[in-house]
């Protein structure tokens, strides 16, 4: 049972009243850090998010392995904070709006300014800005002329790819969210969720009938689906989606099929590295969160080993590149994962050694005739006792994750302390070529999550909040210049916004970067996007009206 959607935390009230006056501080001072090196300038940045996973879910990783320090360890360098602005527990879409943008925001809100602040710490927002969408290190990286591109394991729509190419009040708005990512500019992306771009029947499908994947075709990018398309192609520009919904986990993929998390990682920088002026991509390690959830100790070990793979991949392109910094941190941890082991690390391995499989490998299959074959099979788990097989019978009929998870974990002294998320710091893990730091940016072992997005404005150059302010702006300029405008409803799933003034005739569709000026279409910096009712418009759209 997949759950992809974890609030935890659902605020859903609008409490304006509510925008504390934060002191602003955060740890970033790198200003003021005369010991930092001096070249710390990097022409790209690999980001990679590994959306939650602790450092318990680390530490197990390394004894699956027999103790073996792990790639990932060479480069630990510091931990990182990532409450939200109303909840000391997270989501993604808040989690990784912070390093998407630089700002804490409302738990389940996809990139837009905060219209709850709770929390300390966090800078108050002016009431005309509240809900206002903000600018990610993709849209600054491509107005640099750098090349962007995101991959992950889950579907497109998920929080965290969702934070650096759209914008939402809630993370839940999949329709908007996917289209919005059709028309972001990025120029590689690639992972689960191919059933999000096409009309259909299902409840992922696209309800506006619109096929998505034609604008892409249309707007230069190769579209794969498959694992030979994706190592075949040959230009820059390409969305690859490797299956309708998210990908297998690494342990259970089907190798012809669908690309790993490291193959994926690869191919993004050997298509990204064409570009001269550099990149910016986002990696994703999406489903350590989702075992975290439930509770499964192989799937936590399955993503997280295929994460080390795809930071290694990284890494080894950024030593030999010498103009690359690689990052990675989570958006949160998840699950409480605890080992609580005196004994050696021998019953450790051979019984995890076992597992071959997920829990949602044998989902599909297992029943009541076949699971003591299937779990002997898949886990090594032939000797269950009654009281074990019982509760494998009541988790066929809801959940069986967890009831695996705890069989297992009985065995290794491995326990879970929830089945959602956990606030405790995770952790942060650097390379740059001058061995300049985010906690050298700070000056301190621990940092804010929004801390990664300012150090990666500082080694790159890009400014985000220099372009903030010139490209989402309030469709309320276009009253100032003495222009009319309504909302173009008649396709009730494609609104469009009308501005009218003088003869002219400018039309904005929501969630498209396109502005139809008297018939003549025109390409703008960023997209339409309406939130809560309100439109946002890129400036260059403002400046067609005379
Ligand atoms: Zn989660």
């Amino acid at each position: 049972m997949r759950k992809k959607v974890i609030g935890g935390i659902c605020s859903t009230v609008m409490v304006c009243s509510l925008l504390a006056a934060g002191n602003g501080t955060t740890y970033a001072s790198g200003a003021n850090n005369t010991d930092a090196p001096t070249n710390k300038s990097v022409k790209n940045v690999i980001l990679f998010i590994t959306d939650g996973m602790s450092l318990s879910d680390v530490n197990l990783a390394r004894w699956y392995q027999g103790g073996q320090a792990l790639t990932m360890d060479k480069y630990f360098s510091g931990l990182v904070r990532t409450y939200s602005t109303d909840s000391l527990t997270t989501d993604s879409a808040a989690g990784a709006t912070a390093y998407a943008t630089g700002h804490k925001v409302k738990s389940e809100t996809v990139s837009i300014l905060p219209d709850r602040i709770t929390m300390p710490f966090v800078d108050a927002v002016k009431p005309e800005d509240v809900n206002k969408p903000l600018l990610t290190i993709m849209d600054a990286a491509r107005m640099a002329g750098k090349s962007t591109g995101t991959v992950f394991t889950c579907e497109l729509t998920d929080a965290t790819p969702a934070t650096f190419l759209s914008h939402a009040y809630t993370r839940d708005n999949a329709q908007s969210i996917a289209e919005q990512m059709v028309y972001s500019g990025v120029d590689v992306l690639l992972g689960g969720g191919s059933g999000y771009l096409v009309p259909g029947k299902e409840d992922i499908n696209r309800k506006d009938g619109e096929d998505l994947t034609k604008i892409l075709k249309s707007n230069g990018y190769d579209y794969v689906t498959d694992k030979a398309g994706l190592m075949n192609s040959k230009t820059n520009k390409i969305w690859g989606l490797f299956n309708s919904e998210a990908l297998d986990a690494d342990f259970d993929l089907n190798p012809q099929k669908q690309p790993s998390l490291a193959e994926m990682t690869k191919v993004a920088v050997e298509k990204l590295s064409q570009n001269e002026k550099g990149f910016i991509l986002m990696v994703e390690a999406s489903q350590i969160d989702w075992y975290g959830h439930d509770n499964d100790p192989v799937g936590i070990m399955s993503e997280t080993l295929a994460f080390d793979k795809a930071f290694k991949a990284a890494v080894d392109f950024a030593e030999k590149d010498g103009n690359t910094a690689v990052l990675s941190v989570s958006d949160h941890a998840t699950g409480g994962l605890n080992m609580t082991n005196y004994d050696s690390t021998k019953d450790l391995v051979s019984v995890m050694k076992k597992a071959k499989h997920t829990s949602y490998y044998i989902e599909g299959s297992i029943n009541e005739n076949n699971f003591k074959k299937v779990l002997a099979d898949n886990y090594g788990l032939s000797d269950l006792t009654k009281e074990e097989a019982d509760q494998v019978r009541i988790g066929m009929k809801d959940n069986l994750s967890p009831v695996i998870g705890k069989i297992l974990g009985n065995k290794i002294g491995v326990t879970f302390s929830t089945d959602d998320h956990t606030s405790e710091e995770v952790g942060l893990f650097a390379y740059h070529p001058a061995n300049y730091k985010p906690t050298d940016f700070v000056n301190s072992g621990v940092i804010q999550n929004t801390d990664v997005n300012k150090y990666i404005q500082e080694v790159t150059g890009l400014n985000l909040a220099q372009l903030q302010d010139t490209l989402y702006v309030s469709s309320d300029k276009f009253k100032a210049k003495g222009a009319t405008i309504s909302l173009d409803k008649t396709d009730k799933t494609n609104p469009v916004v009308v501005v009218k003034k003088a003869g002219q005739v400018l039309k904005l569709p929501i969630d498209k970067n396109i502005a139809i000026l008297d018939g003549k279409t025109t390409k703008l910096n960023v997209l339409t996007v309406m939130i809560k009712d309100k439109v946002w418009v890129s400036q260059d759209a403002v400046d067609l009206i005379l």
